[in-house]
This record gives structure tokens, sequence and C-alpha cells, in this order.
């Protein structure tokens, strides 16, 4: 386990908050680190998530092409999939078809996820208001390079 702010290694995780403490996503080395954690900045998680298989990874890229469709910033809905264990291929797939406007329209696939917990909170963005649509080329190319940082990080042994 790295640290998010440092990427030191983390023998004592300390969380940024009470909701970090619940996510266990990003792990800090420190109460210093800890301190200067930024979602933003940090939002690489301290370990891979866990792989999922197929059939979850094509339901989850559809809810993205979903989000993306509704208009949700890519960059948000790529840190949300990659979050939730989709191969960086996938996303890396759905972000070319929102650039060509091809992305999925089945909203079916969205009902599902909604019931799932914490995760269908994750992947859904509850929290998030619709605004109006951030689906431009240079939202796509920021999402693109949060996916290339992703990719970089992670290749690393
Ligand atoms: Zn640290």
């Amino acid at each position: 386990m790295t640290c998010v702010v440092c990427r030191a290694a983390v023998t004592e995780p300390v969380f940024a908050n009470a909701w970090e403490k619940t996510r266990k996503l990003s792990a800090c080395c420190s109460a210093a680190c800890a301190q200067t954690f930024d979602p933003d900045q940090h939002w690489i998680p301290s370990t891979r998530p866990a792989a999922i298989d197929h059939m979850e990874e094509t339901r989850l890229s559809r809810v993205g092409g979903e989000r993306l469709r509704k208009g949700d910033r890519p960059g948000v809905v790529v840190r949300d999939l990659l979050l939730g264990g989709v191969s960086p291929s996938a996303v890396r797939k759905l972000l070319t078809a929102t650039k060509l406007g091809s992305e999925s329209t089945d909203i079916a696939d969205m009902v599902p996820i909604r019931q799932q917990g914490w995760l269908g909170r994750l992947i859904y963005g509850a929290a998030r208001a619709a605004g109006p649509d951030e689906r431009t080329p240079e939202h796509v190319d920021d999402a693109r390079r949060d996916l290339d940082r992703w990719t970089a990080h992670f290749a690393r042994p």
C-alpha cells in the first residue's frame, strides 16, 4: 500500500476524514499527509481496486456511457469507473465512443446499479448536480490524461 499524497509505503494507514475512512481507498502514511490530502489531486488510490468480471465491467461501462451522454464531466466518470474496477482499456474505449458521440443509451442497464449500495452510489454519483453538457473535446482530453496517469501509476512495479 502506498500513501496517496507522497507515495511512500504505508505501514499504519491514516485517513483524511470519516468518509475516506469508510472508503479505505486513499490511505495516507502520516497525519501530515492526511492533512494535505485533496481528493481532486490525490484521486489515484493506494492500492489497485479489485478486478471485476467481464459482465460487471460491461455493465459499469454502460452506466458510465449513460452518465457521459447525460452530460457528466468525463474526468469524473472516468475516475469513478477506474475506482470501481473497470479496466483502463474498457475506459479508453468508452472515451473514444464519447468523442465520436456514440456511447450507450441503454437506460435499462442503470436500474440494478442504483440498488447496489455504496458501489452503486460511487458509480452513479448520487451527489452530483446535473450541469450543462461537459462533453467538450477539452474535457474528454482531460479525462484521457487522468486515464494515462492511472495507467502509468499502476504499471510501475
Ligand atoms: Zn505520505
